[in-house]
């Protein structure tokens, strides 16, 4: 097996377990080894902490497997590590019932570079690193055998992700397993919490869907109770229609897609147990909406702010910075006395300190008052491994204002 040596110094985060060897902590590799073949890690002193995956096109150069030196990386690796993962969400009442969640959350359940997410009996499943798509077929044949129990009819492959060009990695899209549905099915879809929601794996956005809000969803539908939401970039309208479930006298929402509205309209209608007259969907750019509403001195009682990713890496930090005070800002300002503000940041490279001192210099310049009433996070099917801060990608503020 080839060796990757590091410098002196640099296997602090190793022995702290953190996945990542960054290319720069690589002093020479010893042996040949091709994209996605498994390495040994050795410090300078000569002693192996690690064997991983080898990415010789990435700035993260390897990622661990695992931290036991003798491990054996194989196909049966790959099936404890699935099972494993499977199992333990499986275990936890509150994932035990749900039809729509993630199997694989990367490095978190010790498989950098893997996501699965389940939807009724349809997976869909991103690969996104080197090694993860040298072992595709240990990867998907335990994936198959680990969900045999829930009746898992088909599997979409949806390694579209931008990051598997760093990785010198093609796209790869298709169903990979069991038949594609029929055109004339209805809709792939899942019941949340009582609400039924489309997904589209082929188009849709991530694997299809936001399954990592689904607990804040649930928030949201517990506070709506008789109050007017303002839902912005609502995508396919999931905290919406859980505000409209949760008793929400309006529901407004906006998103720039057209398609996502679709996929919103389309949601409502599979859901004629909600009371369709409180809602309005509208086609617009969030910033200028909510500058216009300022205009027209309108307010709302509770404000979701989900916007997409302004910051995917720390490089992007400074701008999207901006951005999130802008919107923050102009949900102050537009929230009645006691309104609730629920504002999320799903960038990497936004940490959850800076997002709240964002939040912070944005109601100061509103000229609000506010208390956070929660911190909130992913739901336990996207568990953030102790030793690797980076997997807690979103982070989210329940305010009250004065
Ligand atoms: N809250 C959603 C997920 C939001 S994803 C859920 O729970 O499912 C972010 C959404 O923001 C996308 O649908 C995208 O179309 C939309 N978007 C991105 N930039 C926007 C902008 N400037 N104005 C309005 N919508 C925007």
């Amino acid at each position: 097996m080839a060796e990757l040596i590091l410098k002196p110094g640099k296997e602090r985060s190793l022995l702290r377990r953190h996945p990542w060897i960054f290319a720069g902590a690589v002093a020479r590799m010893n042996g040949r080894a091709k994209p996605g073949d498994t390495v040994d890690v050795v410090d300078a002193e000569g002693r192996t902490l690690a064997r991983a995956a080898f990415s010789p096109q990435s700035q993260i150069r390897a990622r661990a497997w695992s931290f036991d030196a003798q491990a054996i990386i194989d196909d049966a690796f790959f099936k404890r590590r699935i099972a494993d993962a499977i199992a333990r969400r499986a275990a936890m009442p509150q994932l035990a019932e749900q039809d729509g969640l993630r199997l694989i959350h990367g490095e978190s359940d010790g498989l950098p570079g893997v996501i699965a997410d389940r939807y009724g009996d349809t997976i869909c499943l991103q690969l996104t690193t080197a090694g993860a798509e040298k072992w595709r077929k240990a990867i998907v044949g335990a994936l198959i055998k680990a969900t045999e129990a829930f009746g898992i009819a088909r599997i979409y492959e949806r390694s579209d992700a931008d990051v598997r060009a760093l990785e010198g990695l093609e796209p790869v899209t298709g169903w990979i397993y069991g038949e594609a549905p029929p055109e004339c099915d209805p809709p792939l879809s899942i019941d949340e919490h009582g609400v039924r929601l489309g997904v589209d794996v082929v188009g849709g956005h991530k694997t299809g869907f936001y399954l990592d809000q689904r607990e804040n969803r649930l928030l949201t539908r517990a506070l709506a109770n008789g109050k007017s939401v303002l839902n912005c970039f609502c995508y396919t309208g999931g905290f919406s229609l859980q505000a409209l479930a949760g008793g929400a006298s309006r529901v407004l929402s906006i998103d720039s897609s057209a398609p996502a509205l679709d996929g919103a309209r389309a949601n409502l209608a599979l859901n004629p147990q909600l009371d369709a007259s409180r809602t309005e969907w509208r086609e617009a750019d969030v910033f200028e909406a909510l500058r216009t509403f300022r205009k027209e001195e309108r307010r709302f009682d509770l404000i979701v702010l989900d916007p997409p990713k302004f910051a995917p890496t720390a490089a992007h930090a400074e701008r999207a910075a901006r951005a999130y005070k802008d919107i923050n800002l102009l949900g102050f300002r537009l929230l009645n006395p006691g309104g609730l503000l629920m504002t999320y940041s799903c960038s990497s490279g936004i940490g959850v300190e800076l997002f709240q001192k964002i939040v912070a210099g944005a109601a100061v310049d509103a000229g609000r008052e506010a208390r956070i009433l929660r911190r909130l996070a992913a739901g336990p099917d996207h568990p953030v491994a102790l030793h690797f801060p980076e997997g807690e990608y979103l982070k989210g503020l329940l305010l009250q204002a004065d």
